[in-house]
């Protein structure tokens, strides 16, 4: 299941508190005091990873403590550190404060950490307290305690490119061939009900990533359907990819469907819908040249200001170039 918001209380370590405690050897019959300080207590620290794809494992478990530091002992010994914890989150993970709603921190990369509760400090020995006047303290400090908090994990996938478009119109069939992701591909509308990443590399070693979200529909920018849920994922990247079947089985016209979308978009979100977006005239191979032609003309009407770059997923037709401009476009 693709969880991609979720919340949590966590709670770091608290600092062990210092000890009270004297020296007892045989040979120092006046011994001072030798009470060790706590140790610190472990922080909470969020850490991205790029094997993981969802928030999901914080849906079942939404509480997370790290341990405490020990009290400090006598002979001037420290207590033990508590232990980090660490929550293992999805990079493009966002860090939100629940109260305040203010971002913590935006995990972009792999290995991108952020401690977001800090373990509290240990108190000091009563060792640290003795004085000229005051040879034997008897009284240490105590820990201070770890921070809690209440938290908001928020996924927003990151790649350099989105596809948008229909259910049906091949965006899960393009990315398989134009990257080596391997999601469902089916005749019918929903197969992809989790957005799916995927790494284009092209012959000279260069590489950029795209993502593909479930379809669509019309009225999803209204809370119709799957659709803007994964709007949301594509808010970070750098151009969209319209797909639009220039064939579909039902014959409904592809010119009207290409402006759906683009509705869509401007009723979601302008900040999407003012995104750089090339429109790609999908299916090319279930239809002759001349139409093919036909309509690229009236699309280029409603779409003035995209490219249009006509393609077949399935026969791979058009697509080594597509990337090839993409990247250029990207770099
Ligand atoms: P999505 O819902 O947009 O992800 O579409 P899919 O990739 O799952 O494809 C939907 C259907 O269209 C599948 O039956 C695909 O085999 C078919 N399809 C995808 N691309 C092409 C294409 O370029 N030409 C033809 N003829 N069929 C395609
Ligand atoms: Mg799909």
């Amino acid at each position: 299941m693709f969880v991609d918001k979720a919340k949590l209380y966590i709670k770091a370590g608290n600092g062990g508190n210092g000890a009270v405690a004297f020296r007892r050897e045989i040979y120092v019959p006046a011994g001072g005091p030798a009470g060790g300080d706590g140790g610190k207590g472990g922080n909470v620290i969020i850490i991205a990873d790029s094997n993981l794809r969802t928030l999901m494992d914080y849906r079942y478990k939404s509480k997370y403590v790290a341990e405490p530091g020990e009290d400090g002992k006598g002979s001037n010994m420290f207590g033990k550190h508590g232990e980090d914890l660490y929550l293992r989150v999805p990079v493009g993970t966002i860090i939100k404060d629940e109260e305040t709603g203010l971002v913590m921190a935006d995990l972009k990369n792999d290995g991108d950490e952020f401690i977001a509760a800090k373990g509290g400090y240990g108190g000091k020995g009563n060792t640290h307290f003795k004085t000229s006047v005051r040879q034997a303290p008897g009284f240490a400090k105590a820990g201070k305690d770890g921070e809690e908090k209440n938290i908001i994990l928020e996924l927003r996938l990151i790649a350099d490119v989105g596809l948008i478009g229909f259910p049906n119109v091949g965006k899960s069939t393009f990315l398989s061939i134009i990257s080596k992701a391997k999601p469902k591909i089916a005749n019918y509308h929903f197969t992809t009900l989790t957005p799916n990443l995927g790494v284009t590399k092209l012959k000279n070693g260069d590489s950029f990533v795209v993502a593909d979200i479930p379809g669509l529909i019309e009225g999803a920018a209204e809370g119709a359907g799957v659709g803007t849920r994964f709007l949301k994922h594509l808010t970070r990247t750098r151009l969209l990819l319209h797909l639009v079947d220039i064939a579909p089985l039902d014959e409904s016209d592809p010119v009207v469907a290409a402006r759906a979308i683009v509705l869509e978009l401007e009723k979601y979100d302008s900040s999407l819908a003012d995104k750089p977006r090339w429109l790609v005239l999908n299916k090319i191979d279930r239809l002759k040249t001349e139409k093919i032609l036909q309509i690229i003309n009236e699309v280029k009407d409603i779409y003035p200001f995209a490219d249009v770059v006509p393609v077949s997923g399935l026969k791979n037709d058009n697509l080594e170039h597509l990337v090839y401009v993409i990247k250029k476009y990207l770099t």
